[in-house]
């Protein structure tokens, strides 16, 4: 079989990621990535990037807790490189606090991230609303210029990258052998899956080089993350809505929430407001399929359903995901030496 030609479907975090993975792992293929769109214009853009996982249900916890063990060591390495202020990446220390003390006192991830410890009485002083706390040192990717140095790796590895839209899978059966689908919430169209649905997510961009902590209140919306030039102060979990034009009213109840957390954030300036749909499932799609018709077959593998925790395990899944590619292709080498019997 001549170089297996593999194309990937959508260039946010996940679908860049995936088809670095790819390239890494089978020098031998010609990879291409499709997409509609490119950073800056995909969901993976508006996200804050904070390494704090989501908990996917239907996805066993050592399984999640092993693709955000590859996510932090492979983004540790470049934290601790001279590529780091070029991919957006650095590390960040602060504070997750609770209203009321959380049943699970030590998530599955506290023995990844660094130095993760209950707060000290004194810290909690900071957050007068709050009884508990948790003090811990993460990683955060500052997106698009991530989003742009994975997509320079992958021109250097020779991947090539078209913005095309993909209207159905099987269109590309007579370029490729095998198609990656990293669409996002674009899944719900192109595949028709019916457990994929948006949760909106609206964030502020800031300037205040003054804050350095990150605080994320436990219940998950009301969050402060420093990158290196900007802040991200969230935000918004909607459920199933398909908006993304910025609401007013919310950008004030997520400025104010964030000021009652950090008050010196009042002298904030340059407020940025943006929207994305965080692509949400029970578990993530991380499998293969097989599409056929007429007797013609298309080895396709999924990965997409991130949610709100897609940079914190994109490398986890990405390996996983290049790892099915390489099952595809050893299929397609069996069958085509079959034939040649
Ligand atoms: P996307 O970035 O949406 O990429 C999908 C790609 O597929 C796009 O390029 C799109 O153009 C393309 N595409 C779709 N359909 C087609 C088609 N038919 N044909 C061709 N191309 C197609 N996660 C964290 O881990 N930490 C955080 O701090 C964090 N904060 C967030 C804050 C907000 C406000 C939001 C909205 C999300 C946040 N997330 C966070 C979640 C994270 O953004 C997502 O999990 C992640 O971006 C999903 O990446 P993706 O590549 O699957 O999707």
């Amino acid at each position: 079989m001549a170089a297996p030609k593999v194309a990937v479907v959508g260039a946010g975090v996940i679908g860049l990621s995936t088809a670095l993975c790819i390239a890494e792992t089978c020098p031998s293929c010609s990879v291409t990535v499709l997409s509609d769109q490119f950073s800056p214009n995909t969901t993976s853009d508006v996200a804050a990037g904070m390494l704090i996982p989501h908990t996917y249900p239907g996805t066993p916890i050592h399984v999640q807790k092993q693709w955000f063990k590859e996510t932090f060591t492979y983004l540790f390495a470049i934290s601790n490189s001279g590529e780091a202020s070029e991919a957006g990446i650095h590390l960040v220390s602060g504070w997750q606090v609770f209203k009321n003390t959380p049943k699970e006192e030590l998530p599955f991830w506290s023995d990844i991230v660094l130095g993760f410890r209950p707060m000290s009485k004194a810290e909690l002083q900071k957050f007068p609303q709050h009884q508990f706390g948790q003090a811990f040192t993460t990683l955060k990717c500052d997106c698009p210029p991530y989003l742009l140095w994975l997509e320079k790796r992958l021109k250097a590895t020779g991947v090539q990258m078209h913005t095309r839209k993909v209207a159905d899978l099987w269109e590309l059966h007579s370029e490729y052998n095998v198609v990656v689908n990293c669409t996002g919430i674009g899944a719900h169209q192109l595949v028709g899956d019916e457990k994929l649905f948006p949760i909106r997510g609206q964030v502020l961009k800031v300037h205040a080089p003054w804050v350095k902590n990150f605080i994320r209140d436990g219940d998950g919306l009301t969050y402060i993350y420093p990158g290196i030039h900007r802040i991200t102060l969230g935000g918004t979990r909607e459920k199933e809505s398909w908006s993304l034009s910025p609401d007013p009213g919310t950008t004030k109840d997520i400025f104010d929430r964030c000021c009652s957390l950090e008050p010196s954030l009042r002298g904030a300036q340059d407020i940025e407001v943006k929207v994305g749909l965080r692509p949400s499932r029970w578990c993530v799609r991380l499998q293969r399929e097989v599409l056929s018709q007429g007797g013609v077959k298309l080895p396709v593998v999924h990965n997409y359903g991130h949610g709100s925790g897609g940079f914190s395990v994109h490398r986890g899944t990405a390996k996983e995901a290049a790892r099915l590619v390489g099952e595809c292709i050893a299929a397609l080498q069996g069958s085509s030496s079959r034939a040649k019997l």
